[in-house]
């Protein structure tokens, strides 16, 4: 029987504030062991939680990069469980009236919708030391900010999981909501799963697997689960509802403890914190903070004539993006400017590990060099050397252009006299030429450009050269 996989994702995401949510410990990734924790964040009895309004504002934020409704009224709630990383042992979340609900993200296959977003202090971290058997607890990231991005299970695939965390992850960096560096958990995944067989309407028992920091730790952690899910159907087993924690080396996942049900954790409202009230003109303001989005940027670049996988490269990077924008205010050439994005200057970046951020290159200066070389000032050859130049230097294409003799000569009087010079002196290549062997005709080029060097432009040579042996 062929079975459907059906998936919901919860994305952890990490907020930039600099201090923590309920605290003023720096909130920064990092650092010494339990050297950013006072007595708020480490639940020390009778300390009392004073919210970091900063996160709201991040969270509204991601809200509004992700479609969401931006709920005017917000409250928090405790979820109460017991475990090391956790030294109040709740967790202050939203669970009754989370800060933004009811959105969605297009995927190139459909909409996955959104159920809620909802702010949350980050847990510490648990080191395990195989060796001496022992478990170390460090709480620094107690009470680190976070959203919680909480989707319907409107996922199909492993693909589609991927794809849709990596449109998610791209979104909040350019709303400067977070880094969303999975390899060191500012972004994070739980994905629930189950699978039904094909055309069935009733959804199958699901697990949780928990804490997924790659896009490919998710597409394999959902095949492998799909594939074990299947299996124990198929001997007429059941799947048992529980959390499970997948192993990357292995490439397995194993049961950490059996799911719990929302009432396990007796939510109740926190009695410390007042609920929070969002007007609708301060999410106008925090509105108007935000740049364009990958998504609608991507359908500009594609009217522009862009390709759809030059469009998708640009976006990728909201700071390669915004120099492609500015760099079109000097050159208004879309495609021109792209390609050399693309096949040059990428290259380069690449070569010499720059990223987007710190590269110093004006797009004003870079925008004049695509000119130069699609108006024929220089060759193609040389706008690449001279981009190397500009990189180096920091020099103006032009003057780099000048100091390197690279400036076309147009001048077709000076290329007739030198190309009359080179058939003059190669008579029996002529004769060949004449007689039918075309491939001669390489040769003489190659003469007629070495003679003047790298002002000489091929269009013009190759022009004369033609005229002059046709004669
Ligand atoms: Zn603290």
């Amino acid at each position: 029987m062929n079975y459907q996989t059906v998936i919901g994702l919860e994305i952890h995401a990490e907020l930039l504030t600099r201090s923590k949510v309920f605290c003023s410990c720096s909130a920064e990734f990092g650092g010494e062991e339990n050297t950013r924790v006072c007595p708020r964040c480490s639940g020390a009895p009778g300390s009392l939680p004073l919210f970091n309004r900063g996160a709201a504002e991040l969270a509204v934020k991601a809200g509004l990069a992700l479609n969401c409704k931006i709920n005017n009224f917000s409250a928090f709630d405790r979820k109460n469980y017991f475990y090391p990383d956790l030294p109040k042992a709740y967790q202050i979340t939203q669970f009754f009236s989370p800060i933004c609900s009811d959105g969605y993200v297009n995927i190139s296959t459909k909409k996955i919708r959104i159920n809620r977003i909802h702010i949350e202090e980050d847990a510490g971290k648990l080191i395990h030391d195989d060796v001496k058997k022992i478990s170390l607890a460090d709480y620094n990231r107690c009470g680190v900010p976070l959203i919680e991005i909480v989707t319907e299970p409107d996922i199909r695939s492993a693909e589609e999981a991927k794809e849709f965390t990596a449109a998610v992850a791209l979104a909040l960096k350019y709303a400067g909501v977070c880094d969303a560096r999975m390899e060191q958990g500012s972004l994070r995944c739980d994905v629930n799963i189950s699978i039904m067989p094909e055309g069935s309407e009733v959804f199958g028992t699901r697990t949780e697997i928990k804490n997924l920091n790659s896009l490919r730790s998710i597409g394999r952690a959902i095949e492998y689960e799909y594939s074990r899910q299947k299996a124990l159907l198929e001997k007429g087993e059941r799947v048992i509802q529980q959390t499970l924690h997948w192993d990357d080396a292995t490439g397995v996942t194993t049961a950490l403890r059996s799911k719990e049900e929302a009432h396990d954790y007796r939510y109740f409202p926190e009695p410390d914190i007042p609920p929070m009230f969002i007007t609708d003109e301060e999410i106008s303001a925090i509105a108007a903070t935000l740049p364009e989005m990958p998504e609608s940027r991507k359908v500009r670049y594609s009217n522009q004539g862009l390709a759809d996988a030059d469009a998708t490269l640009l976006i990728a990077d909201k700071a390669l993006a915004d120099f492609y924008d500015e760099a079109l205010k000097g050159y208004n050439n879309p495609k021109s400017v792209a390609t050399m994005i693309i096949v040059e200057l990428l290259r380069r970046m690449n070569d010499s590990g720059l990223s987007a951020e710190e590269l110093a290159v004006l797009p004003a200066d870079f925008a004049e060099l695509c000119k130069m070389a699609d108006d024929g000032t220089v060759s193609r050859g040389a706008a690449k050397d001279i981009l190397k130049q500009m990189l180096e230097t920091l020099k103006k294409p032009m003057d780099i252009a000048a100091e390197n003799g690279m400036i076309m000569s147009n001048d077709s009087s000076e290329v007739e006299t030198a190309v009359d010079k080179i058939l003059a002196a190669n008579p029996k290549a002529v004769e060949e030429f004449k007689g039918g062997s075309t491939k001669v005709f390489g040769f003489l080029m190659g003469q007629t450009c070495r003679t003047l060097g790298k002002s000489a432009n091929p269009a013009i040579i190759k022009k004369i050269l033609e005229e002059k042996l046709m004669k």
